[in-house]
Parts: C-alpha cells; structure tokens; sequence
C-alpha cells in the first residue's frame, strides 16, 4: 500500500515498447526509414499523453526524464525566460521539493519568491494569492494534489485570480494525472507536469505541457530536439510505454477511480472509527482516490510502518522523497500540524492491484499494533493505557 513511492508497470505498456528495444530502434532525428519509424511511435505517444490532459495539440508536450525535470524546466525556465516581465514567484507551503528547491534556488539569483498558506485540510488559501499576486508576478506554480495528504486544489479558481494579472500558472500534476480527468484547456494551466510511472508506465520519464504561446528556456542545450526545450536522444522506448499507458488510464479512468474510492473509504473508516486520538490527514472528501493518511497521536510513523512490515504490508511515513531526513514533512506541518502529530501519520497510497481483503486486513491489524506502541510510549496518557 505504497503505490505512490512506485507503481508496477502496466503489462500492456512493457509489451508496447519492447519492439523500439529490439527491431526498431532508430533515432527519430534519422531520415532513414528505421528513424522515420521511431519518429512515428514518438509522434503517436505524444499525441496520446496530450489527449490524456485535453491538450490543443500533440506539439505542447515536451517529454522529459519524469517530473522532477518537468518542475524544473517549468519553473527555471518559465522565469528566467520572462524575467522582463517580472522576478516575482508565487508557489505553496503544500509543494513537493521539485518545486520548492528550484524556486529556492532562483531567489539566490535575483528572484523573490512567496510560499502562501494552506488551511488545515492543506487547501491553498486564496485570499493570500489575490494579494500577493502583482504586476510583477510571471509565475505561480501550485500542485494539483499533494501526494502526501490526497489533498485536490482548486486550479480553475486558482488559474482565474492568476490571469487577472500577466503571470502564467504551472500545476504539478504528477500524483493526479491518469487517477482523476484533467482538462488543461477547461482548467486554463500554462504549464502542467506529468509522470509515467504514476499512471502505470515506466520510471524515469515524464512530460511537461507547455501552452501554445508560452515562453521558456532549456534546461540542456544540446541537439534541440523537444522543440529545442529538452536536448537529447529520445527515450523512445519509454516513451511509448509512457504514451500506452496514458492511452490506457484514460480509457479505464471511471472503472479505476470507483473502485479506488470505495478501498480509500473504507479505510478511512475502518482505521479511524475503533480507535480514539486518531484523526485523518488532508481533505476529508475532495483528496485523490488512492491516498489515506492518517495520524496517531503519542506514537511514531516509523514504529507503525515496521510493525506493519512484519505483517507483510508496505506502508510510508511521508514522502519517500523525504524519507532519509528526520525532519517532520513540511506538508503536514502546512496543515498547522505540530511537530509530534506530523510524526505520527502514517500514509497508505492504494493501487491497482489492491482488493477489499486487503483492506480489510489492514484494518483488523491496526488496532493491536496502535494498542501495543501508545502501551510502550511515554507520551500515551495512563487512562489509554489501561
Ligand atoms: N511532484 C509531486 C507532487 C510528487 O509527489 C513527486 C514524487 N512522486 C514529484 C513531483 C517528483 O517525482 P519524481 O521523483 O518521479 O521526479
């Protein structure tokens, strides 16, 4: 139950791009007719991954090396492009490190940059964006959801107050898209990011969309392929599991995100009604499908995610990004969570292959586990003790 730290591959994504490995492997940047065919399979992937978002067309989409690139090359390369007009960047307390650290890194270079607030389901509070939003505003970059908590943001509410000004917006949507519609157009986003293997194909490849008009600067210089934003041979083969996939998630969004809803309730449910002291994290309705987070007062995420191990379930403590610093996650303490409540949620991130036993299961271990650690804590009060 930790799909958001990985996901299988889709067997139909690894059959798709098997033959761009063995028989046809050509350059697309060749004219030969081994080129002109890797050339055809990047052209079709493109197109795919753009009508997963409803992209105007297949040309908005710049593929990369997965959304940590994606973030990057939207944010450095928004900013720094359009730097006459304006140094401001407006981002969330709610951002993965993708995010936050290029913008970090851009006030180091002449840029002020602004993390506004979230209330306690980490719903970005729009009042602060109206009135840090100013002429000299390019970028506001917001999550779609946040992986940590499930928590959906309002983008097309979001997307309005940023065009009242000259700034482009940019949405996160690696944890999102390919589990709930995303309308780039209805939306208005400029750039949004994406990642294959969080729908299902491989790790290692991602796409940014870019809007048609909207300015910005590589990354990597280099050959100029990607309409010159993202130097470099093409991962074809990825590439095309990663364009399977996104044709296969939209296909079988409705079935996946039913289904998936159902599992997240009742675990909801289930881990929050026999125990007291215990309280979910992120929105109570508007959060992905896949996500539960949950936190226990007096114990430690950590504690809980080994005993769970012995029990043959995989679970996380926060971001598996985040996971080799002892900090508290920056997201949780967002929600106005104090250090030892941040420590003490634990995140399960459902997935495909997931069932209603399973579920079930981990329900019917919680509540010994919790009993046994709040036993042995100094934090627990005598009475729950006893
Ligand atoms: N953005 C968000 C919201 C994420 O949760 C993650 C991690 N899955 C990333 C960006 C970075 O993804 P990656 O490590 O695959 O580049």
């Amino acid at each position: 139950m930790d799909y958001a730290a990985g996901k299988p591959v889709d067997p139909r994504a690894i059959e798709a791009m098997l033959p761009y490995m063995k028989t046809s492997y050509g350059n697309p940047s060749s004219l030969h007719v081994a080129g002109q065919e890797a050339k055809r399979a990047l052209d079709e992937a493109r197109r795919k991954v753009a009508e997963l978002i409803n992209a105007e067309k297949a040309e908005s989409i710049i593929f990369t090396s997965g959304a940590t690139e994606s973030n990057n090359l939207a944010i450095k390369g928004a900013a720094n492009r359009n730097k006459d007009r304006g140094t401001k960047i407006i981002t969330s307390r709610v951002e993965h490190m993708s995010v936050v650290n290029p913008v970090k890194f851009l006030t180091t270079k002449g840029f002020e940059a602004v993390f506004l607030p979230v209330d306690k389901f980490g719903t970005l509070d729009l009042d602060s964006l109206q009135k840090e939003l100013n002429d000299k505003t390019t970028l506001v970059s917001i999550v779609y959801a946040n992986g940590e908590i499930g928590t959906i943001e309002p983008i097309r509410e979001i997307s309005k107050i940023v065009h009242t000004k000259n700034a482009f917006l940019h949405v996160d949507a690696t944890v999102a898209a390919g589990q709930v519609p995303i309308d780039v157009k209805a939306l208005g986003v400029d750039l949004l990011t994406i990642s294959s293997n969080d729908m299902y194909g491989p790790k290692g490849v991602g796409a940014l969309y870019v809007k048609d008009g909207i300015r910005i600067e590589p990354l990597l210089h280099g050959g100029g392929q990607e309409k010159g934003l993202r130097s470099g041979t093409e991962n074809i083969p990825s590439i095309v599991a990663f364009g399977k996939a996104a044709e296969i998630v939209k296909q079988e969004m409705q079935t996946h995100l039913e289904k998936l809803t159902k599992l997240r309730d009742r675990l909801i449910e289930g881990l929050l009604k026999p125990l007291p002291y215990t309280f979910l994290n992120g929105h109570p309705t508007n959060r992905l499908p896949d996500n539960v987070s949950v936190r226990y007062s007096f114990i430690e995420g950590e504690s809980m995610l080994l005993s769970l191990e012995m029990n043959g379930v995989s679970v996380s403590s926060g971001s598996a990004c985040a996971s080799k610093t002892l900090e508290p996650s920056h997201v949780l303490l967002a929600t106005g969570l104090k250090h030892e409540e941040a420590h003490g949620s634990i995140m399960f991130s459902l997935g495909r292959e997931n069932s209603l036993e399973d579920v079930e299961y981990v329900i019917g271990l919680m509540p010994n586990i919790i009993k046994r650690l709040r036993a042995m804590s100094p934090l627990t009060p005598a009475e729950l003790k006893e």
